[in-house]
Parts: structure tokens; sequence; C-alpha cells
């Protein structure tokens, strides 16, 4: 592949920043409910709150869709996250409800698009788990019969079955969710939000939030916003604060690349009939899909951890878009000639257990996290989920099926630069065993 020029960006490769940014907060200001964060989960939040009456008020550092929510790769996954397998063994009673979960989500997300109108270049062909070597599929065929045992849907076939490209043994499509543009998608939740009856600041990062005399203060460079409830939804970002749980989550970097467009008969040529978007079975998966501009979006592979808070922007590292050029080569060997034209990267959360989580700190103070690489369809719905339990003052089963009583919670044994080094060698040397890795090597200029 070529990488001579690449363009590298701090933002998103899928849609420039809006040129309507609102203004940031500035003196004392009162809400019943604030919003920390608008991302897909704190604009869905916010929102639903105001749909339902509430006087609420969004808080982000920059603007509405800064984060991952307009930089992911735009897949909404029908299932959930995570090692199935090894859920089954550590919390089996937790799979049914984590799969009707995730299951709800696809549909929520598919429901705010048409609730709002969004054209952001939705295809429901639901996301391919592919298998890229025979030990792969193995884990394939395991994952897929969990998830039918705790009621979730999946079809298994070959590559040819499943209309997935040749690189790629074959795997187990999800029957829910699909693959859109996110950036699109974000920015039509925004204008949504924005039209809505609440109260939006942007380039208002929050620095400290306090209780003080029965209420919330939060606190920006130049203002400060009191609320009675306080929904924390900054994603990677949320350990900034004291008041978040300790160990709530890790934020970890991750990157996406993109081609230059590809001529529609090379494209045809792949055997890529189905469309679907695929993800690799590694511990830590690489993920590939087309777009409407006829170019691939391929990424991740290598998780980046050990951030100290603020969590600054950042661009991709030109070695880690190499390694995923290699990649790229290796799984499509008739397009290795192909440039790269962009790459972009963005914070993700990680919980502990690599599950959603969501609770409460005292009774004032929400908080979730929904990312674990699922949380384009997981972090809105969990959003509405809350904003519902502060209007009704009970929670749905959903949102039962994650809330967490105790709010404390373990440091990750793998998310520190040790462990995910450790992880990814692992999946290198299955690699090696796989035999591509050299021929991809010399494929990359
Ligand atoms: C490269 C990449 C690929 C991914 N691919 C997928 C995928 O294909 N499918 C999938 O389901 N998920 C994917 N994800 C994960 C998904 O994008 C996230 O889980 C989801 O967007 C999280 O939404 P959010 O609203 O919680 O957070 P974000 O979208 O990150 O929003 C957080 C917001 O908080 C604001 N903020 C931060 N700090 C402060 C502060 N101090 N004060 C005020 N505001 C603040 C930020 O400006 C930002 O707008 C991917 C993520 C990345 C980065």
């Amino acid at each position: 592949m070529r990488l001579k020029n690449v363009q590298y960006t701090t933002f998103s490769g899928w849609i420039d920043p809006p040129t309507d940014i609102a203004p940031a907060l500035q003196g004392k200001h009162e809400c019943d409910v604030a919003v920390i964060g608008g991302g897909m989960g704190g604009m869905a939040t916010a929102l639903r709150l105001a749909e339902r009456g509430k006087d609420v008020a969004l808080l982000d550092a920059e603007f509405c869709g800064y984060g991952a929510s307009s930089r992911n790769a735009g897949q909404i996954a029908g299932a959930p996250g995570g090692d199935l397998r090894m859920l089954r063994v550590l919390s089996p009673k937790r799979l049914p409800p984590m799969v009707r979960f995730a299951e709800n989500a696809a549909n929520f997300v598919e429901d705010l698009m048409k609730t709002y109108k969004i054209d952001c270049d939705y295809e429901d062909n639901g996301m391919v788990w592919a298998a890229v070597s025979p030990i792969q599929m193995l884990r394939v065929r395991t994952l897929a019969a969990i998830l039918r045992q705790a009621g979730g849907h999946g079809t298994v076939g070959t590559n040819k079955e499943l209309g997935i490209p040749g690189g790629f043994m074959g795997g187990m499509r999800e029957t829910r969710g699909g693959m859109l543009n996110p950036g699109k998608l974000s920015r039509g939740v925004r204008e949504a939000l924005l039209d809505s009856s609440a109260r939006v600041f942007e380039q208002s990062r929050v620095i400290d939030i306090q209780h003080e005399n029965g209420k919330v203060v939060i606190t920006t460079a130049e203002g400060e916003l009191r609320a009675n409830k306080v929904v924390l939804s900054t994603n990677g970002h949320s350990g900034e604060w004291d008041i978040t749980p300790k160990n709530l989550s890790t934020p970890a970097w991750i990157i996406e690349v993109e081609t230059e467009p590809i001529a529609p008969e090379r494209l045809a040529a792949l055997g890529w009939t189905s469309r679907s978007g695929v993800t690799t079975q590694h511990q830590i998966m690489e993920n590939y899909r087309l777009t409407v501009r006829n170019t691939i979006v391929f990424g991740v592979r290598r998780l980046e951890s050990g951030a100290n808070y603020p969590l600054q922007p950042r661009s991709p590292d030109p070695g880690m878009v190499r390694e995923l050029a290699e990649a790229f080569a290796a799984r499509f060997p008739s397009l290795s000639d192909v440039g790269i034209a962009r790459s972009w990267g963005g914070w993700i959360a990680f919980s502990a257990s690599w599950t959603t989580i969501a609770g409460c700190v005292g009774n004032d103070v929400f908080y979730s996290i929904a990312c674990n690489g699922h949380g384009l369809a997981q972090a809105p719905y969990l959003g509405s989920l809350i904003a519902d339990s502060i209007v009704d003052g009970k929670r749905s089963a959903d949102l039962e099926s994650v809330w967490d009583e105790k709010s404390t919670y373990p440091p990750s044994m793998v998310l520190n630069p040790f462990g995910l080094r450790a992880v990814w060698l692992v999946d290198r040397l299955c690699d090696k065993f796989n035999g591509s890795r050299r021929r991809a090597r010399a494929a990359v200029s």
C-alpha cells in the first residue's frame, strides 16, 4: 500500500467540524438536570430529558459530536462486545439480559435515525464476526452457540455464504444493526438537540464537580451551573473528576484509516456482495468496512493506554498506520497497491470487566460506561434509559441489567501498557502461525 500522502487529523475523517458552534457557559446558571459530554450518549440523554419536559442543560468541552461518536468505524452492533466465553463462565445469568440490551440498543439507534430523519448512509446489513484462520473460525462457532443459547441471533457461514471477501474464511453475521457514517449521525442528533428545549453550551470544559447545599455545582473556566441531578457522559474522559468512581474505566486510544477511492470494478471483484462490515476474531480486533465513497475504512488492531487526565487531542502514529496497512494488504492482496488517504483516532473507555455499566453516586450523579467498542448504539440507548429513570423514578429492565449499586471497581489487569503489549504479541504470533505477515510487509511502501 502507498503511505506517501496520508492526511493525519486530530478530529475525524467522516465529517468536518460544525460551523455553528454554540456559545460557552458564562456566569451563573441553574437547571434541573445537567448532562456533561455531548457524544451520542450525552446528546441522547439530553434529547430524551427535553422530550419528556425536563429543564436540561448540556455542556461539552468542544462541540457535540467532537469525541468518539464522530470518529468510530460506524458499525451498529446487534450483539454484546467482550468475550462471551469468559462471561458464560463468570456470570452466566448476565448473558441473556446483555444480549437483549445489545439488540434493543441497535433498534434504538435505527428509531433515532427515523424519528429525526437523519441521513447517515445507513445500511442494515449486520456486522460479521470474521475468521482469518481455522482457530478463529472455531472461536466464531463457539461464540455463535453461546449467543444463541442466550437468546441472540447470528448466521454462521463461509465467506461465500456470507458475501464477504476471500481474505476471511467465514464467520457469523449479526442479524441486527449494520453500518453508517457516524459523523453524519452525530451531526443529525446534534441538530435535533439544538432544535429541542435543551440548553446547549459548547466550548465549555467542565473542570470541577462538587456537592454543595443539596445541589451539584459544575464549574467551567467562565461559568458555573447548579443542578439537582447530573449525568456524566464523557466516555474515556470521565476519570477527570474526583466525583467519578475510582477505576470506573480506563481510556484507550484507537485509530481508523481510510483508503483512497477504489475503482468500482476492483471492489466488485472482492466478492463483498453483502457489504457487511467485518471484525476479525483477534484478541484486539481489526475492522474493515466499505463506504459510500468507494473507499474502505479499517482500523484498531492495537489499543494504546497510559494517558494522564485530561486526555489530549492526538493524531495517529505513522508506525501504527503502517502496521494497519500491512494487515490490510494481507486481507486484501488484490488491493495492496491502493494508497491510504487519511487516518484519525479517538479515546474510548473500557471497564475492567469489558461490560457495559451504569450507576449513581449518591442519588444525583449518574454515570455510565457503554463503550468497550460497542458504544455507538449502546451509549445513546443507555443515555435514554438513564433519562427515563430520572423522569420516572424507576429503572427499566434493560437499565437494571447493567446497573451497579456498589459503584466500586477493581483496576483492570489488562488495560495497562504491559498487558496490552502482551495481548498484541499473542495476536501477532497467531498471525505469524497463519503465515500472512511477511507477504503483507513486502506490499507496503
Ligand atoms: C476509532 C474508533 C472506532 C470505534 N468503532 C466503533 C464501532 O464501529 N461501533 C461501535 O459501536 N463503537 C465504536 N467505537 C466506540 C464508540 O464510538 C463510542 O463508544 C461512543 O461513541 C461513545 O459515545 P459517548 O457519547 O459515550 O462518548 P464520546 O462520543 O467520546 O463523547 C464524549 C464527549 O465528552 C466531551 N468531554 C470530554 N471531557 C469533557 C469535559 N471535561 N467537559 C465537558 N465535556 C467533555 C467530549 O468533547 C466529547 O464530545 C469506536 C471508537 C473509536 C474511537
